[in-house]
């Protein structure tokens, strides 16, 4: 990352932004597009973003890439970004050892930590940088997703008809993919959409690559409405939903880096994947968010013996399994989380 990128990623960290509070984002999201050459964009009632940059010829389809506007982290007057080195902390089951890397970290202006939002300015970064750099693609970013996804359940239908396949970065730390998300099945296994894109994702981030189910994010609801393939990946947050988090500089620019190479890759198709839509009733209603989740309650299933706590998914066959060391595990994040919100 150079300077100038650096310092365009802290000004977009250090922007307060809280669910249904991110007209502050959208303003300075839409501030920064005004000065990008050949961008167009709109915003929705729900204050989604839609920018386009380029003109495909007819037949060609655009690389979409998404994020979320809003943070978890109380609205702030003022988040100062701080550089530090930092070690990972254990992260969806990886662990790292004791290396440290240039993150940044937000505080208030007495010194108090105050969360950064990497999750998802990060992915707001990312999907910016990809305008400026790329000649083709489309970027949609939308409002309230730590809600349940308000903003994307509401996507506009008219800014998908040429996108060719959907990428979101939104996943802590720097080794992880969705492939299920809210049972919504993103991609087809091993067709050629992941396959092309998954090796350069694991080269980019330097690790192997986790193929797991996230609780939710945009990309979920974009897939319901779209006939093209999506997916969410890491983009270096740490410690989300906690006054702690931070960023890895490098992963950012590692996943940044793994996008332009995907696009390369993937080109100017469509990734056409229906799969998921059979699983659900065609005529599903956004405004009916509750029973699309309560189907997914159905099909969740815990089972506790002596030594093993497992939770499993039968709409998807997931499961997790946790012995008794990683269900205190567990319990002490869970708590830990729940302290720093309440
Ligand atoms: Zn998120």
């Amino acid at each position: 990352m150079n300077a100038t990128q650096l310092q365009d990623f802290k000004d977009l960290l250090s922007v307060p932004s809280k669910t249904y509070k991110e007209e502050g984002m959208v303003k300075y999201i839409t501030s920064v597009l005004d000065n990008i050459e050949g961008v167009s964009y709109y915003l929705d009632h729900k204050m989604n973003v839609y920018a386009t940059k380029g003109k495909l010829p007819e037949g060609k389809y655009y690389p979409m890439f998404i994020a979320h506007t809003d943070t978890v982290h109380e609205l702030q007057d003022k988040i100062v970004v701080k550089e530090e080195y930092l070690r990972k902390p254990n992260t969806f089951g990886k662990s790292y050892d004791d290396t440290e890397y240039l993150s940044l970290k937000g505080y208030l202006e007495d010194g108090t930590p105050t969360g950064i939002g990497g999750d998802d300015k990060v992915g707001i970064f990312i999907a910016i940088e990809l305008l400026k750099t790329l000649n083709y693609c489309k970027v949609g970013l939308f409002v309230s997703e730590e809600t349940g996804c308000i903003g994307s359940s509401q996507c506009d239908l008219s800014f998908l008809e040429d996108v060719g396949y959907a990428i979101q970065f939104d996943c802590p730390g720097d080794h992880l993919i969705t492939e299920y998300c809210s049972g919504v099945q993103l991609y087809q296994k091993n067709g050629e959409f992941i396959n092309k894109i998954l090796p350069i994702f694991s080269k980019a981030m330097g690790c192997d690559i986790d193929q797991q189910s996230h609780p939710y994010t945009d990309v979920s609801q974009i897939k319901l409405k779209g006939d093209f393939s999506c997916i969410n990946f890491s983009c270096g947050y740490y410690n989300m939903h906690t006054s702690k988090e931070f960023v890895v500089v490098q992963d950012v620019e590692n996943a940044f880096n793994s996008a332009l190479n995907m696009v390369n890759e993937l080109g100017f198709e469509l990734y056409e994947f229906l799969g998921p839509n059979d699983t659900y009733e065609n005529d599903y209603d956004d405004d009916d968010l509750y029973t699309f989740n309560s189907t997914i309650w159905d099909n969740i299933e815990m089972e506790y013996t002596n030594d093993e706590f497992t939770i499993e998914d039968h709409r998807t066959d997931n499961f997790i399994s946790l012995d008794y060391e990683q269900t205190v595990e567990l319990y002490l994040f869970l708590k830990e989380q729940l302290n720093d919100k309440y």
